[in-house]
């Protein structure tokens, strides 16, 4: 990506009507464009970060035997009224509209209802089971307050994943896999040492149901951590009896804040029996597949990590999810300059590097840099006359604030190594 093709521009000051700081630097940034209190629009940058974070939660669905699948985001009346559902006393975040030949539609704040509905034409045997169908689609909820930016959206994605089991053995099964690719998730997103598998009260089906909540003072939720043990539990279930359970000691617990960044839930027979969902075991006898389901936030993660990582020069990727890997930054107009930085951008992309290159002409060293700072692409590559005297560039890391010399032949291998 040449810079000076870019659409997008930085400004320095953040949009008086955003409180959130996550949004606010990304707006900065030029990631993303604010449509109204909870709505975002994603731009070029932006939505290269947003398609790494969704490709990463996609590979890993797809190593546990996740088949992607995309659901209509319009819904049926009658679908969710089989439920019970519909009513907005029961779902209270609904954005409901009606259609011009008549009768109401929905807009899906979640797919429970319509994924089985689907699996119920397509499983009749013991032996189409189990399936794990997922997507990354967007949700549309009412939410009464949109403060956080990316990380409470009115409209927002989700990666939703369903599972249908024959017993209540492959479904524990199933939940287990599905917890263990999650942690993957987190850990190739950054956010491995600070997210932790949190205990929340499970409904009717199970004793639990689990959060993955990432310590941050930035969160809107309250959990008990008890770090040597690596688990947390939420404020519902913040009792005797369940400490017991989980072998706590109330004593040992830290209370910190933290962002919900999955909930993985045990559904049991609710939705297949209210849906007549149903398959023949080997005995031929009618049974109800039982289900869970999992959820993941990609807005959500993108706007934690970018007010996680942020510093006081501006955003901070980490390497998996930047928007490019290496930020070509030609110091002067200089034709030497411009003509080594050029060189650079094209043994970059020649080795496969996904690359930004600042080739703006009028535009001085300092705004360029202080530009870069703030898109925090993790690795800026400062091309300037200075180093060029050395056959060099500047190989400046975005995160710890090191920079080193490096001879322009050995560019393409730094940039390699370090990501
Ligand atoms: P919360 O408790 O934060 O309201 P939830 O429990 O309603 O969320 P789920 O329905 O389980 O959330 O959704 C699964 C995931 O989707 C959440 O863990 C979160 O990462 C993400 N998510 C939920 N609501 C929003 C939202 N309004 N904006 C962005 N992401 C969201
Ligand atoms: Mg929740």
């Amino acid at each position: 990506m040449r810079q000076s093709q870019l659409f997008t521009h930085t400004r320095r000051e953040a949009p008086r009507d955003e409180a959130s700081k996550n949004a606010q630097l990304l707006i900065r940034a030029g990631y993303i464009h604010k449509e109204m209190a909870g709505v975002y629009s994603f731009l070029p940058l932006g939505w290269r970060v947003l398609e790494n974070i969704m490709r990463i939660i996609r590979e890993e669905m797809n190593a546990i035997g996740g088949q992607e699948v995309h659901l209509s985001a319009l819904q049926s009346r009658a679908l969710w009224e089989q439920t019970d559902r519909w009513s907005d006393e029961k779902v209270d975040i609904w954005f409901k509209t009606t259609l011009a030949a008549g009768g109401e539609v929905g807009l899906a704040p979640t797919h429970e209802e319509p994924i089985t509905a689907i699996m119920r034409e397509h499983i009749a045997s013991y032996r189409d089971l189990p399936q794990l169908p997922y997507q990354i689609q967007l949700k549309f909820r009412n939410e009464l307050r949109a403060r956080s930016g990316l990380m409470r959206g009115r409209e927002f994605f989700m990666k939703d994943m369903y599972t249908f089991a024959r017993t209540e053995k492959e479904h524990e099964e199933l939940y287990e896999r599905v917890k263990q690719a999650y942690f993957t998730i987190f850990r190739r997103l950054g956010l491995g040492d600070r997210t932790y598998l949190t205990f929340a009260s499970g409904g009717i089906f199970s004793r639990y149901s689990h959060e993955f909540q990432t310590v941050a003072d930035i969160g809107e939720d309250t959990i008990y951590l008890d770090k040597t043990k690596g688990i947390a539990v939420n404020k519902e279930v913040l009792e005797e009896s369940v400490l017991a359970d989980l072998g706590l000691e109330q004593d040992k617990l830290e209370e910190v804040r933290a962002v919900e960044v999955g909930n993985i839930f045990s559904l049991g027979t609710r939705f297949s029996k209210a849906l007549g969902c149903v398959f023949k075991d080997a005995e031929g006898k009618e049974r109800h597949p039982i289900m869970g389901c999992y959820g993941i936030g990609p807005n959500r993660l993108m706007g934690l990590i970018a007010e996680l990582f942020a510093d006081e020069r501006g955003l901070v990727w980490p390497k998996t999810v930047a928007p490019y890997s290496a930020h070509i930054v030609a110091l002067s107009d200089e034709p030497a300059v411009k003509n080594a930085a050029e060189k650079v951008y094209q043994d970059l992309q020649q080795a496969n590097i996904e690359v930004c290159y600042d080739d703006r002409d009028g535009v001085s060293a300092g705004e360029k840099l202080s530009d870069a700072d703030l898109l925090g692409i993790p690795l800026q590559l400062r091309v300037g006359m200075k180093s060029l005297k050395e056959s060099a560039v500047d190989v400046f890391d975005r995160a710890t604030g090191e920079e080193r010399r490096v001879p322009l032949t050995q560019i393409s291998e730094t940039v390699k190594s370090a990501i």
